[in-house]
This record gives C-alpha cells, sequence and structure tokens, in this order.
C-alpha cells in the first residue's frame, strides 16, 4: 500500500477521497494521522496555485506525496466572485447564513439566464521527486431565488441545480458525490495521475 497525505482538516473532505480512492493502492491519509502541520499561507491567485501552495507544503514537511483542494463559488453576477475568497467572504467568522443572505440580496430581482453560478474544485498532487499536476472541475448551476435545503454546507442552500432541480442542500450525499465539483476533480486526479504512476 502506498501512503498519500491529503492537505485538509475537514473531515468530510477526508470521508469523500477515501470513498473514492477505496478501490487503488493508495492509503489516504490525514495530515493528523501523518503529523504534520506546517504554516500554510494560501496567497495564490487562482484555485489551482492555492491547491498546490498547500499540497507543495505538506509533500516538504512530510517526504510523502501529497494532495490537497482549494474551491469555491463563482457568480457570473457578481464577476465570479466570491471566487477564491469564498470562504473568508465577508470574514471568515460570519455564518453562512449572512454570506448566503447577502448574495440572494445582491442578485434580487435579477432574471434566471443571469443567476449562472459554479462550484470550482482544483486538486494538486505533489511528489518527493517534484512533479506536480492539478486537475479543476465544476458543477454549473444557477443561484437560487431563496436557501433551501439542511444537507452540505457552505453555499449549498443556495446554489440550485437545474439536472436535480434543487440546492444542493437538498441533494444526499451520495447524489452530490456524483456530480459535485470536488468528486469530479478527485476522480481525475485519481485516473490520470494516481493510476498512472
Ligand atoms: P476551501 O476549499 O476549503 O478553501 O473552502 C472553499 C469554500 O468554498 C468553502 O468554505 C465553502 O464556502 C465554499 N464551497 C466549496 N465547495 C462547496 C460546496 O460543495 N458546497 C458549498 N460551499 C462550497
Amino acid at each position: 500500500m502506498k501512503r498519500i497525505i491529503f492537505a485538509t482538516g475537514n473531515v468530510g473532505k477526508m470521508k469523500e477521497i477515501r470513498e473514492i480512492m477505496k478501490d487503488t493502492d493508495y492509503e489516504v491519509v490525514s495530515m493528523k494521522e501523518a503529523n504534520v502541520s506546517p504554516d500554510i499561507v494560501e496567497d495564490g491567485q487562482t484555485f489551482e496555485e492555492n491547491a498546490l501552495i498547500k499540497a507543495r507544503a505538506v509533500c516538504a514537511a512530510s517526504g510523502l506525496p501529497a494532495l490537497a483542494d482549494d474551491s469555491g463559488l463563482e457568480v457570473d453576477y457578481l464577476n465570479k466572485a466570491p471566487g477564491i475568497y469564498s470562504a473568508r467572504f465577508l470574514g471568515e467568522d460570519t455564518s453562512y447564513e449572512i454570506k448566503n443572505k447577502y448574495i440572494l440580496d445582491k442578485l434580487s430581482g435579477v432574471a434566471e439566464n443571469e443567476r449562472t453560478a459554479r462550484f470550482v474544485c482544483a486538486i494538486a498532487a505533489v511528489f518527493p521527486d517534484g512533479r506536480e499536476e492539478t486537475r479543476t472541475a465544476t458543477i454549473e448551476g444557477r443561484i437560487a431565488y431563496e436557501s433551501a435545503g439542511e444537507n452540505g454546507f457552505g453555499y449549498d442552500p443556495i446554489f440550485y441545480v437545474p439536472e436535480f432541480s434543487a440546492t444542493t442542500a437538498q441533494l444526499t450525499m451520495e447524489q452530490k458525490n456524483q456530480v459535485s465539483h470536488r468528486a469530479k476533480a478527485l476522480a481525475a486526479i485519481k485516473e490520470e495521475v494516481l493510476c498512472r504512476l
């Protein structure tokens, strides 16, 4: 079994990647399990740069291959904000109830065809020999007219996916994992990078 670290403190993301990697010869370990906690300054200008910054830091600190992700919501009507600042939007400690209400208010009265948005996820893989790869994926949708649903996290209650006629907060985890930006980017890294080594 080869070991690879996934650079996240998020238990939900850890579960998702273990599920996706379960049929490979990789054992995915968390930063805590690998006992690494490097200082990371996420000052990249793109999702890909931020994912690479995290994966490089964890690979350098552990000597093991490392994966990291960076994700966020792009709202076209808001010039793709909050984008890479999704977690920090209106302040790191501001609740998602407030962040989501702010976006709904900004789009109040805006027609359906101008409410397009997407979740973006970049995954970086960095190896001790210096090899670096990134894969990025999206899920396209629209900003809903009102919040709906209790599942998921973050901006899920306001992200409407036409193919399901529901917000991502109204999907089960299994449904979301079939179509999500993160699942698609992870699958690409698994199939195009890790399984070809
Ligand atoms: P990070 O990738 O952990 O830096 O966080 C990105 C931020 O984007 C999260 O805190 C959420 O606010 C938002 N985000 C990313 N993916 C999703 C998703 O699947 N649902 C809802 N919000 C998301």
